[in-house]
């Protein structure tokens, strides 16, 4: 498969879908993104990486740190996490609270936020420094030591994040979260604070497609736990639109309003892209555009 050849075909023909999103606006750094950056990355099994456009430069990955926590934790603690937290897909907005109340505090999946916070507070339970601890996770993943969080970011989403706050407020008087709302706010808006390029997030979900080991043979989820992990993605993994991105791309992916987006195909490879104009669901325009088509022209789907 000439990979090269395909990401230049998509890149350029997805020129024309600029313009018809927008960059998030809910918190001021993220509004300021240049809504034009896009850049797309591939890594595969067999160690092969392709890349282009602005697929080095460093963004807000936002929810997509909602796969890292989860896999941590999941490899750490086992099936026991689902006793906390759901795996049913939800229809409601990724920060809603309707349906927590209705399910007495019991988050319908880990990729809202309400099901996110508890895997954060499971992470806060686990280590002594839930945050360095994390990062590290992340760093070794990626194979990149420079990662960081943003902390310019972070303090951003603290101060706008009422919404979390409710949801963690809530979450607690279910007893439902062990640790105090404000450890678990303030690593969850870090979690959401890492930047990451396309490259480093295709070298650190790599082995989400490769039964759940490093290219080193290194188990990082067990065989049974990366096929969860990657149901999930597939059915919970973009916002209340994973219905019609498994029906337009094909994939298990999970996206972020930082504009990003990691795709898995299973047994072959990891594709992140990046653009942060979003559509109204969340979801990066160009990026649900650009797997969309890079599924088609390769047929890698898994359906
Ligand atoms: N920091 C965002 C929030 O929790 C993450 C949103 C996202 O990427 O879905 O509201």
């Amino acid at each position: 498969m000439d990979y090269n050849m395909i990401l230049e075909s998509i890149y350029t023909e997805s020129q024309k879908c600029f313009g018809k999103g927008k960059v998030s606006s809910y918190i001021p750094p993220l509004a300021r993104i240049d809504s034009k950056k896009y850049g797309i990355a591939i890594k595969t099994v067999t160690g092969e990486e392709y890349k282009i456009g602005d697929a080095d430069e460093p963004f807000s990955i936002q929810s997509i740190s909602k796969v890292f926590t989860l896999t941590n934790i999941f490899h750490a603690w086992g099936n026991k996490i689902w006793k906390r937290v759901g795996k049913e897909p939800s229809s409601n907005q990724f920060n809603s609270l309707i349906e927590l109340e209705k399910d007495h505090g019991i988050p319908r999946n880990p990729f809202i936020n309400a099901g996110a916070l508890v895997i954060t507070d499971m992470v806060c339970e686990h280590y002594d420094n839930p945050k360095d601890s994390l990062l590290d996770y992340i760093k070794k993943l990626s194979g990149n030591n420079n990662i960081i969080y943003n902390e310019e970011m972070a303090a951003s989403e603290a101060e706008f994040g009422y919404r979390n706050a409710a949801v963690a407020n809530f979450l607690k008087s279910s007893n439902n979260l062990k640790n105090s709302v404000q450890d678990v706010l303030d690593t969850y808006f870090h979690q959401c604070s890492i930047e990451m390029s396309c490259i480093d997030l295709c070298r650190a979900c790599l082995f989400l497609a490769n039964n759940g080991k490093s290219l080193e043979d290194e188990v990082l989820l067990g065989f049974r736990q990366n096929k969860k992990i990657n149901s999930l993605m597939m059915v919970c993994g973009l916002y209340n639109e994973a219905g019609n991105f498994a029906w337009r791309v094909g994939i298990p992916g999970k996206s972020g309003i930082g504009g990003g987006i990691v795709a898995i195909v299973p047994g072959k490879l990891a594709i992140t892209v990046w653009s942060p104009e979003l559509n109204k669901n969340g979801n990066s325009f160009v990026g649900f555009k650009t797997l969309e088509s890079f599924t088609t022209l390769t047929k890698e789907s898994i359906f």
